[in-house]
């Protein structure tokens, strides 16, 4: 799968898009909300201060500054209760730490934070901080399932199998993860997959089956 999709979208270097913090909220902010309005959420956030002063506002304030991101009522006390456990832990906002810290304690320590969990753990510490590790979206879940990579499980349970299959090489991990979200959102789509424009379909359990009448995803 990696070199199919390589070959197919090209190599993606392992290169800090955004700094640890911005890479957490975001990553919040991206639950259910396509990446412009996630870009526009947050950088509306930033404008009401930095994170000491976004921490303290009422919570209905930040809600109304992330209304572009979907459920801002849930996720604005996500992010608020998020800052306030990183900074009773730490002191600042400084999330450079977890560089020295194993992946596993590193996903123990970031999924111990409210409204955090294992995706957006092992999107910061592969992205930020170049940990093995391999963040498991909806769109690697679904081709990683139809393919046959993995059996049908919940997301959760996907990041421990799928990591028990790759390499501990996080250029990798990272080229792979990217490459796999651009092809979920160009060929293998949720529903209508473009199975005859796929470069995996030579090896796909779900096109074995269902040929061009892949079906919508089901997870
Ligand atoms: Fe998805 Fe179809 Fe490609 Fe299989 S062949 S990975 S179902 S697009």
């Amino acid at each position: 799968m990696h070199d199919r999709v390589t070959a197919e979208y090209g190599p993606r270097p392992l290169v800090p898009r955004r700094e640890a913090m911005h890479e957490l909220v975001s990553t919040i902010l991206s639950q259910r909300t396509d990446w412009r309005n996630e870009d526009l959420a947050y950088r509306e956030l930033r404008t009401l201060g930095d994170w000491d002063t976004i921490r303290a506002l009422p919570t209905e304030t930040v809600a109304h500054a992330i209304r572009a991101s979907t459920y801002p009522e849930q996720k604005a006390p996500r992010i608020q209760a998020t800052l306030n456990a990183i900074l009773d832990a730490r002191g600042s906002y400084d999330l450079d730490f977890l560089a020295d810290l194993s992946p596993q304690d590193g996903l123990n320590w970031l999924t111990a934070l409210p409204g955090v969990g294992v995706k957006t753990a092992s999107l910061v510490l592969l992205f930020n901080y170049a940990k093995p590790v391999f963040p498991v979206d909806t769109h690697v879940h679904r081709i990683s399932t139809r393919v046959g990579a993995i059996p049908r499980m919940g997301e959760a349970a996907a990041h421990r199998a799928l990591l028990a299959l790759l390499p501990p090489d996080p250029p990798l991990l990272y080229e792979l993860h990217v490459n796999l979200l651009r092809h979920g959102q160009r060929v293998c789509r949720f529903s209508r997959p473009a199975c005859g424009a796929c470069v995996l379909r030579e090896r796909c359990d779900a096109f074995a089956v269902h040929g061009n009448a892949v079906p919508p995803f089901k997870d």
